[in-house]
């Protein structure tokens, strides 16, 4: 899932500055499961942005913000006050304020569109409600299969992809001690796997040509 926070109030409320009618989003995907855009957190919002003035035009939440077919499900019994707001505040990815400011476009409507989240990476479930960690950066090139199913880019804290800086100290990464080393945790789990010789494995410097952006799924 995206990981999201809130954005700092104050930074929000500067955004909204000129703004006196919201609509607030929020997002029943990733950004509910983060505690940072469900149902919760939109009535959180709305209660922030009346103390500080603001008349709340419409709020709710997509079942999926960041696709444009439950944006529009979400906005078509809404036009009125879409149309009405001065500008609408997003507690989504960044993805999902994109796709929110495509349907306002889609509809004929030039509104400003707010984010009210950071998005702060590509999140996996540890323990479920509680922590969630970054794994995969989506380089576009994956690396698992030799690795023992463990991601050098993203747990090596300088992205190592052919063993380790010679750093790491009692198992633990030299940049955060409370880490541990991500060649360390690959080479243990190779050695139990028996595939040790995946370690003497050369990487090519990653062919980032693949992960060019914006990247796209063409079905
Ligand atoms: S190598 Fe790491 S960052 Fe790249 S796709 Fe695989 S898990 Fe993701
Ligand atoms: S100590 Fe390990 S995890 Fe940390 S930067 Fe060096 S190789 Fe990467």
């Amino acid at each position: 899932m995206i990981g999201t926070v809130w954005k700092p109030e104050e930074e929000i409320l500067g955004a909204l500055q000129n703004a006196k009618n919201i609509f607030v989003v929020g997002c029943g995907g990733c950004a509910k499961v983060a505690r940072s855009g469900g149902q919760l957190e939109v009535d959180k919002m709305v209660k922030l942005l009346e103390s500080n003035g603001k008349n709340i035009i419409a709020a709710g939440v997509p079942e999926r913000t960041c696709y444009i077919q439950f944006v529009r499900t979400f906005f078509d019994p809404k036009m009125s006050e879409l149309k009405e707001c001065d500008a609408v505040l997003v507690l989504g990815c960044g993805g999902a304020v994109q796709v929110v400011r495509q349907a306002t476009e889609e509809y004929g409507l030039v509104k400003h569109v707010y984010s009210g989240l950071n998005s702060v990476g590509h999140m996996d479930t540890i323990v479920p409600g509680e922590y969630f960690l970054e794994q995969c950066s989506e380089c576009g090139d994956c690396v698992l299969n030799l690795t023992g199913a463990i991601c050098p880019v993203t747990k090596c804290s300088k992205g190592l992809l052919n063993g380790p800086c010679g750093g790491s100290k009692d198992g633990k990464c030299e940049v955060d001690p409370e880490r541990d080393c991500a060649w360390v945790l690959i080479y243990e789990r190779l050695k139990a796997l028996g595939q040790l010789e995946n370690v003497s494995t050369y990487w090519e410097p990653k062919d980032y040509s693949k992960a060019a952006r914006p990247r796209k799924l063409v079905f």
